[in-house]
């Protein structure tokens, strides 16, 4: 690491500690590593009291260390010593009160590795003071709560934190790959943020490989991987035991490190370590099974971590030009950057996923339809139809939009490929990267093909999948896919809680929050936003001892607030016990639990006359005096807490939304975005109860964003639950 390059950028002097801390050895064995660990502790620990009395007097001591966007205050102090808000003194008496390192016993490494965690911890949120832009370092928690359901179906099977620096180009791009295309998160500290971009590798959120920067940084992948168990675990915080345990299961972290170890980072191994992460290492160090492995070929330190964390990568590996993995999902493609572009309603595209008999579909074959890409211009916008027909002894017509609905996550996995939308409104775009690497449209069914047999292989035996650009030719299949659109609407307007027998369970989040247990019903999507009934019921075939359960509606306890004795015995046991009724329709009496990963929160306001919704794109305050960040940390985890619940946002605009409270006449304030976002189906339920200007009733935050401006505002425009009875 380059000393100069740090003293710039933390404003620290030249100094004795620095170069202790920065210093580096070859030839690393035992007794060596735990020195290194307690010199760099020490001295990391000096530096950090120095900045803390640095930042007193130019900023007072009672001034807040916190970082931007998140519930968790310093998320390792919060953590590991239940300390859930700290300022500058209370810093400085943290520090004064941890242990002189010693070198002489693992758990001496250990305490080196905690005391240099909460010295980094202090010193990153220091250079957050006065400074809160966009910059390498924190990854706020809405980033991993968006990670939430593939990081709970293994989708996402871990974390790989590079640490260090020295390797070579072509060895850094094959690592980059290497980790994406097996679906892991990446975070680079070191030297590493600098070197990937000289080699031009796209970093950012929407890559899932995040830059947190060098020397202290190395915290950020920690208190990272800390929040995992802090959201989605709901381990409350100082509980060191449930943490070191949850951390034992998940998030399975990989350290790759690269390059002369200094002795802050031979401190952070441990802190490492005591998160069960395991360290592949290219330098010569002692190996302990599991923890320790020395790796000295780059190309092969990847895998190597994956096997010795046992991570299981669940993505199989798809014949492609580009890369493919979850780490290109949310990757976007601006308009200068496209190489051909369809529907988005500016020219004519569908998507159809229809069975078909034995005889009609040959295996695994793509036909092409019309022109290949490269007889495109670039930048031109063109007609698309994406046809896959299957066969299976056991497909059905309920199954087919369940497939259909994975386009869009399978095609957006394809490095340069972007799509959005559904149906005959879906919208595609190819990168000109993607072309000059070599994508072609062929390649869209090679997908899809590969995709649809992987996650529906049990129904699902034959597949074959259609190109279609040539106009024409699109025309003529498209009658076919409205008819099919039609008739799953249908059958979908059927499909009301009242009409059924069963509703699902899904128990898919309990890895990371053990008592949770999502309820999905026709009119109640699962809280991720991501599990309909139809998906829960094809998934219960597909798998009957999966995470997806029927449950069967016996004996009506309260058919207002949705209780049923069928369901609260099913609960009791699916929760061990933890959890005795559920009241499907209510917010207030025994309303369902949340996990992590809701789309939006529901929650009382002060005056308990309302609701205010809150989504996780905002991170402002909300009128009820709490950001969704630290809502989301109050009440995720499997709890079941009145007043407060974690939904999808297509459940808002469901008939069944809070009914029992009043439904939709409840709702006071939401975010701006969000109100735009479901706009159209929220004015047609207003207009359906009979409250057609209600949506000019509800607030946003260009209203007011406190509880006294939203009781002023309610009486202002006379909102409808100020004539409801109060919710408690
Ligand atoms: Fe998790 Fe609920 Fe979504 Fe299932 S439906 S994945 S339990 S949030
Ligand atoms: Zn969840």
């Amino acid at each position: 690491m380059n000393k100069r390059a740090v003293m710039g950028r933390y404003g620290i002097a030249e100094s004795e500690e620095l170069d202790a801390v920065l210093k580096t050895y070859p030839n690393i064995d035992v007794p060596l590593l735990l020195s290194m660990a307690a010199e760099g502790s020490y001295n990391i620990m000096v530096i950090a009291k120095k900045m803390v009395s640095d930042a007193s007097l130019k900023y007072g001591g009672d001034t807040v260390l916190s970082y931007p966007e998140t519930g968790y205050g310093l998320p390792s102090i919060y953590a590991w010593k239940g300390i859930e808000s700290l300022d500058l003194d209370g810093a400085a008496e943290l520090l004064d009160s941890l242990p002189r390192p010693a070198a002489s016993s693992l758990e001496d490494g250990f305490s080196s590795g905690e005391s240099t965690m909460y010295a980094a911890e202090i010193i990153e949120a220091i250079t957050y003071l006065g400074d809160n832009k966009e910059r390498d370092g924190f990854i706020p928690d809405r980033v991993l709560r968006k990670l939430g359901l593939s990081f709970v179906d293994e989708t996402i099977p871990g974390a790989v934190v590079f640490l260090g620096g020295e390797v070579s180009e072509d060895d850094l791009d094959f690592m980059v790959r290497n980790s994406q295309s097996k679906g892991m998160v990446a975070i680079a500290s070191g030297d590493y943020p600098d070197m990937m971009r000289r080699s031009n590798i796209s970093l950012g959120f929407d890559r899932m490989l995040y830059p947190v920067g060098m020397f202290t940084a190395t915290i950020h992948a920690i208190n990272f991987a800390i929040r995992a168990a802090l959201t989605f675990g709901g381990v409350p915080a100082g509980d060191r035991t449930r943490l070191s345990k949850y951390l034992a299961k998940r998030p399975k972290v990989v350290i790759i490190q690269t390059g002369p170890l200094n002795c802050l980072d031979a401190a952070f191994a441990f802190a490492a370590l005591m998160h069960s992460a395991s360290i592949v290492t290219d330098q010569d160090l002692p190996e302990i099974p599991k923890k320790i492995k020395v790796c000295k070929n780059h190309r092969d330190m990847v895998q190597t971590g994956i096997e010795e964390r046992g991570i299981t990568v669940k993505l199989e590996p798809i014949d492609l030009p580009v890369g493919y993995g979850p780490s290109f999902e949310g990757e976007i493609i601006r308009k200068p950057d496209v190489y051909v572009e369809a529907g988005g309603s500016r020219s004519p595209a569908f998507e159809l996923l229809t069975s078909k008999s034995e005889k009609e579909v040959d295996d695994g074959k793509v036909t092409l339809v019309g022109n290949e890409i490269d007889s495109f211009e670039s930048g031109s916008l063109i007609p698309i139809a994406m046809i896959v027909e299957v066969y299976g002894k056991d497909m059905h017509d309920d199954l087919e939009p369940v497939i259909e609905r994975r386009f869009h996550s399978s095609i957006n996995f394809a490095e340069g490929v972007w799509h959005a939308g559904q149906r005959n409104t879906n919208w595609i775009r190819i990168s000109k990267k993607a072309k000059d690497r070599g994508f072609e449209f062929k390649d869209l069914g090679k997908i899809l093909i590969h995709k649809v047999r992987e996650e529906f292989g049990q129904v699902v035996t034959r597949v074959q999948a259609t190109i279609i650009t040539d106009k024409k030719a699109m025309d003529e299949r498209l009658p076919e896919a409205l008819r099919s659109y039609e008739k799953r609407d249908e059958r979908m307007k059927g499909l009301k809680d009242d009409l059924v027998d069963d509703f699902y369970t899904c128990t898919m989040c309990q890895s990371f929050a053990p008592g949770h247990i999502c309820i999905v019903a026709p009119e109640r999507v699962g809280l991720c936003g991501a599990i309909n009934w139809l998906d829960a019921k094809a998934s219960n075939e597909l798998s009957p001892n999966g995470p997806n359960k029927p449950l069967r509606k016996e004996n009506v306890v309260d058919l207002e607030k949705g209780e049923w004795e069928g369901i609260d015995r099913l609960i009791n046991t699916t929760s061990m016990g933890g959890i005795e009724r559920i009241c499907m329709y209510s917010l207030m009496d025994a309303p369902m639990t949340s996990c992590g990963c809701f789309e939006v929160i529901v929650g009382m306001t002060v005056d308990m006359q309302s609701v205010i919704l809150v989504d996780r794109d905002y991170s402002e305050m909300t009128p009820i005096g709490m950001r969704f960040s630290s809502l989301a940390g109050s009440i995720g985890g499997g709890r079941q807490t009145p007043g407060f619940m974690g939904v999808g946002k297509k459940y808002i605009t469901s008939e069944k939304f809070i009914s029992a409270e009043g439904g939709i006449r409840r709702i006071s304030w939401m975010p701006k975005h969000l109100k735009e976002m479901i706009g159209k189906d929220l004015q047609k339920r207003c207009d359906a109860i009979g409250i057609p200007d209600l949506m000019s009733k509800i607030a946003d935050e260009t209203i007011t964003k406190d509880a006294e401006g939203l009781m002023a505002w309610m009486a202002e425009v006379d909102h409808p639950a100020l004539h409801m009875k109060p919710l408690l």
